[in-house]
This record gives structure tokens, C-alpha cells and sequence, in this order.
């Protein structure tokens, strides 16, 4: 832990979806950029003990950890805001509060006590909490609390909260508010009274806001931010606009251009050292102003929820914005993939295949593979996505048309991906998959060693099933090539089709490590070949 540990709540109110993430996530990257030492942490209070099981159509992505925690997705913002790795100790679920503290119950650690919400929940959400600075030796943590004041989940975690402002010196902990100013559709008036209401439920359990964050869809005028002052009882100059903005990535600018960081600063009794942001700001341009536009299609199941393939789309616009190009995401869904075949994919310059479960959809996606090598588009298979590329592959080329993954097809006689003899049966759903953060080694001379610009690397992985390594030599002979294996050579971690322009297929999930700053090889890569396809 550093020499100091300093503790900002982030709760929201009136309705979910403010953003309170990429606020959160906003406030890391303001404070890193002036020197200090800062880590994010995530709670979610449902009694999911992970995020693994949550179903992307509820809760969106899940975002995997380096070290294999299957997180929500604003840890993802957070890790591209901060441009750091975070891991298991930035993230918390009520489940897995309660499960600590029914392990020790059943151990017997109480003693015979009574076992209760108060103290001994809330000890274990604070014991969690203050982990954070321990774990990953940060001075000041940010942690954002899910869902709505008032929710009965939250409860607990205001009242630990409520408890460590007691506990603390003054200094040490401060608690922002995000609340929704609304524009009144009959009049266009700009309206404060949900504010008022959230502010008036967190003091009702005992939390005085330090800083009240107002999300409008308009500039908030002074004489609200002087009327949400003295309602809810804060410093005019603490009241904060939070304009909507065209790209989340503008938010730390908007949120210094009213002095936040600096105010927050003050509030923790911490120096304010000038910070920089120019990288940050180069690349909001580059976003904002891209001289080229280039047409990307992403074939999955979850289309119509954007959520579900949040890191990738980030990913796309990480490498588009260093190549000064707007990446145009054409949201394909596999299922009219299959109703209409590859007429679906016209005017694509590239198609991406996203990772997932289950078999809807698959056949469409393994169509959307098969003409990408056919057409010779652009193709980036991600997890399941290099999984249909290879049944693909094997129906078309080798000519097994009953080729298949056992996920979807456990008699196919060309079973292509499997299941490996040492990871036994899948019994559970939770926590029986590959997780986090592998290494593997690459292929000298191929396109993915090329653009790594390196012989090893190390990239996260969620998944059951493998490429069956029977069938590498048969695969290498008809041109898709292993371009990365596990260390001990017995995993394909990722594939390439030689005689294509560019065509690869990767078992991990790059796009957890794409950040702002430093866009992943391989979706630079990807978005430069289909560039150069689009101008052919
Ligand atoms: N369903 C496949 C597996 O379990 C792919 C998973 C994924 O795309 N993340 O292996």
C-alpha cells in the first residue's frame, strides 16, 4: 500500500444508465494524469458471485481480468481510461461478500455470534474495499457503486460507506452523486427535482454528497447549478455539468474543464501537481476527425445490444482513430446471415466474427467465414469467431461437410474444435472455463508474428472449447496455418489462412488489452487491411 489511502464514492441516482462508469472511470484517468496513484473498483450489488453467468442481453459484455476475473464492463472503462491492467481486487458482488462471510460462518470464525448484515457485511464490504489499495498499492481508490440509491442491493454498501466517513479522517473519503437533470420535453425545461429527491434518499441513510455530478442532456445554467447547491447541500462550485458529449472518450475533458479534478483534489487534501493530457487529448481529435471512413461488419448473435461486444467495438475505434479513419460498424445479425445468405455481407471492406455461446446463430456465422476467405475480405475471428472460421475451412477446403464444434454438434464425425481430454466434463456453468491471461508463442514469418513485433505474448482468454489438434497437419496442408501456440506447443491460439489478404482467426480475446493509447496490433492490423481492401 502507498502512504496514503484515500476513498471516493461514486453512488448514482434517478435513473441507471448516467454513465456513472466512464465518470468513474474518467475520475481515474484525471487523477493518474496528475501524478497520483490511483486504482477503480467496481461493485455490483447482485448475488451473482462473479459476472461470468450474467446474460449479455441483461448486463452487456462481461470484461475478463488479466488474472481470469469475469468482471462487469465498466471495468473495461476502466482499464482503457487508466491504460493499466486491473484484476480480482477491483471488482465486488454482494455474492461474493456473502459468500467470504458465510465460508468463516461455516468455519466457525464468529465464534458462535450471531451473524449479521450490520456488522459483519458491512466489516467484509469495507474489509474489501480498503483490499484494493493493498492489492494493487494505490494511494487514492475510486470506487463506483452499482445500481441506484435506493435500491434495497445497496443498501449495505451506503451503510459501509456511511460507516468509513465515521471511521476516516475527513479528508479521506469523499462521495460524488451522479444525478439526471431532464429536459421536460412540453417546455424544454431543464428540471432539478429528481436531483433533489436522489440527494434527499442518500441522506436519508446517512451520506452527505461532497460533489453532485448533473447529467443533462444541454450546458447546465448557473442558476440551476446555484438552485442544486442549496437543495442539496453542496458548494455551488461542487455542483459538476455533465453535459452528454458525442464520445465517451471526451469525458475527462469536459469534467477538467470544470475544475474536477483539481476540486476533487482539494478535497482529499492532496497537492495538485499539473497534470498532461495531450496524448489523450491528440487522440480525442484523432476520434473526433478522422480524414476516411472504412465499412466494418460485425456478424453476431447479440446485435441488437451493442453492450455485448463493447471492448471490440472500442477496439475498432482505438485502431481507427491512429489511423485517422472512422470505423463504420455494420451490425449484422448472424441470423439474417442465414436467411439471406452472403447478400447480407455486400459492401462490407471487413468482417469480424465476435466470440460466443450457444448454437443460435452459428451457422450464419460460419457462412459470413467461409466467403470472407472466398471474397478474400478482410476476416477477424475472435474466439468463437476463429471457431467458425475453422468449420468453415474444413467444410469448404478439406471437404467435411458435417465438420463441427461438440459445443454445437457432439456427434460430428469431423469434430474440428473439442473439448481436451483434461478438461473433463462441464458439469457447472460457473467457473469452468479457460480464463485470463495465457502466454503463447508465435509462429516465426507469419502475419500475426509480424504484427506483433514480437516471438511471445500473453492474451486473456473465456472459453470451453479448443481446435483439435488432430487435425493441424490436415489444416496446414490446405493453407490455414497455426500463427500462435501454447508454450508446450499443444494449444492453437491463433490461426491464419495464407493466400488471403487477411484472414485470422485468435482463441484469446485481444480486444481486453486494446487501449486508447495503445491500440492492439492485431485490430490496427485488421482495420488497415480493410482499408487497403476498401480502396481496391
Ligand atoms: N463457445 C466457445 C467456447 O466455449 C467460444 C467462447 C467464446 O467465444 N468466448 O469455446
Amino acid at each position: 500500500m502507498g502512504a496514503l489511502s484515500k476513498y471516493v464514492f461514486v453512488t448514482g441516482g434517478v435513473v441507471s444508465g448516467l454513465g456513472k462508469g466512464v465518470v468513474t472511470a474518467s475520475l481515474g484517468c484525471l487523477l493518474q494524469a496528475r501524478g497520483v496513484a490511483v486504482t477503480l473498483q467496481k461493485i455490483d450489488p447482485y448475488l451473482n458471485v462473479d459476472a461470468g453467468t450474467m446474460n449479455p442481453y441483461e448486463h452487456g459484455e462481461v470484461f475478463v481480468t488479466r488474472d481470469g476475473l469475469e468482471t462487469d464492463l465498466d471495468v473495461g472503462h476502466y482499464e482503457r481510461f487508466l491504460g493499466q491492467d486491473l484484476g480480482a481486487a477491483n471488482y465486488l458482488t454482494t455474492g461474493q461478500v456473502y459468500w467470504n462471510v458465510i465460508g468463516r460462518e461455516r468455519h466457525g470464525d464468529y465464534l458462535g455470534h450471531t451473524v449479521q448484515v450490520i456488522p459483519h457485511i458491512t466489516d467484509e464490504i469495507k474489509r474489501l474495499i480498503r483490499g484494493v489499495l493493498a492489492a494493487t498499492g494505490a494511494e487514492v481508490v475510486v470506487v463506483e457503486v452499482g445500481g441506484t440509491v435506493g435500491d434495497i442491493e445497496g443498501l449495505p454498501y451506503l451503510e459501509a460507506i456511511r460507516q468509513l466517513r465515521d471511521e476516516l479522517p475527513r479528508q479521506d473519503v469523499s462521495v460524488v452523486h451522479l444525478s439526471y437533470v431532464p429536459v421536460l420535453s412540453t417546455t424544454g425545461e431543464l428540471k432539478t427535482k429528481p436531483t433533489q429527491h436522489s440527494v434527499k434518499e442518500l441522506r436519508a441513510v446517512g451520506i452527505q454528497p461532497d460533489f453532485v455530478v448533473a447529467r443533462c442532456p444541454v450546458p447546465l445554467p448557473e442558476g440551476l447549478r446555484a438552485k442544486i447547491a442549496l437543495f442539496c447541500d453542496v458548494a455551488p462550485d461542487h455542483v459538476i455539468e455533465g453535459r452528454d458529449l458525442v464520445s465517451i472518450y471526451e469525458v475527462p475533458l469536459a469534467l477538467r474543464e470544470e475544475g474536477f479534478d483539481v476540486k476533487l483534489l482539494a478535497r482529499l487534501g492532496l497537492p495538485v501537481h499539473s497534470g498532461d493530457l495531450a496524448a489523450w487529448e491528440s487522440f480525442v481529435n484523432r476520434l473526433r476527425c478522422p480524414s476516411r471512413a472504412v465499412r466494418i461488419g460485425i456478424v453476431g448473435k447479440y446485435v441488437e445490444l451493442r453492450d455485448a461486444y463493447l471492448s471490440i467495438v472500442e477496439a475498432l475505434h482505438h485502431a481507427g482513430a491512429a489511423l485517422e479513419t472512422k470505423v463504420d460498424i455494420a451490425w449484422v445479425p448472424a441470423a439474417r446471415v442465414e436467411e439471406e445468405g452472403e447478400g447480407a455481407l455486400d459492401g462490407l471492406a471487413g468482417i469480424l466474427v465476435p466470440g460466443g455461446f450457444g448454437e443460435r446463430g452459428i451457422e450464419g456465422k460460419v457462412l459470413a467465414a467461409g466467403y470472407a476467405r472466398r471474397a478474400g475480405v478482410p476476416f477477424f475471428g475472435i474466439c468463437l469467431g476463429m471457431q467458425c472460421a475453422v468449420i468453415a475451412f474444413a467444410r469448404e477446403v478439406l471437404g467435411w461437410p458435417r465438420a463441427n464444434s461438440t459445443e454445437f454438434d457432439p456427434g460430428t464425425p469431423h469434430p474440428v474444435i473439442d473439448l481436451l481430454p483434461e478438461q473433463g466434463k462441464v458439469t457447472a456453468k460457473g467457473g469452468t472455463m479457460r480464463l485470463g491471461e495465457y502466454p503463447a508463442v508465435l509462429a516465426p514469418g507469419s502475419l500475426v508474428h509480424r504484427l506483433y513485433g514480437q516471438d511471445e505474448i500473453a492474451e486473456r482468454h473465456r472459453h470451453r472449447y479448443e481446435f483439435n489438434p488432430k487435425y493441424l497437419s490436415a489444416f496446414a496442408a490446405v493453407g490455414l496455418r497455426p500463427s500462435a501456440l501454447s508454450p508446450d506447443g499443444r494449444l492453437v491460439e491463433a490461426m491464419e489462412a495464407v493466400d488471403h489478404p487477411w484472414y485470422v482467426g485468435v482463441q484469446y480475446h485481444p480486444e481486453f488489452r486494446s487501449r486508447p493509447l495503445r491500440p492492439h496490433p492485431l485490430f490496427l492490423g485488421f482495420v488497415q487491411a480493410c482499408l487497403a481492401s476498401s480502396s481496391r
